[in-house]
């Protein structure tokens, strides 16, 4: 499973959670310390791991 970065509004800080495609499609991301819904996606880590193939 891949691990995803987000930014929570409420704590405001940045957590990361292991999701599946279908669990983070569907947008059932929460987050683990609050529970809240307003996550932020911290794009760049994932492209970090896919961008370089050769
Ligand atoms: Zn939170």
């Amino acid at each position: 499973m891949p691990l995803y970065e987000f930014y929570c509004e409420k704590c405001r800080k940045e957590v990361s959670m292991t999701l599946t495609i279908s669990e983070r499609e569907k947008g059932k991301v929460a987050c683990p310390t609050c529970g809240g819904r307003e996550l932020r996606p911290l794009v760049g880590t994932f492209f970090a791991k896919t961008s370089r193939k050769s």
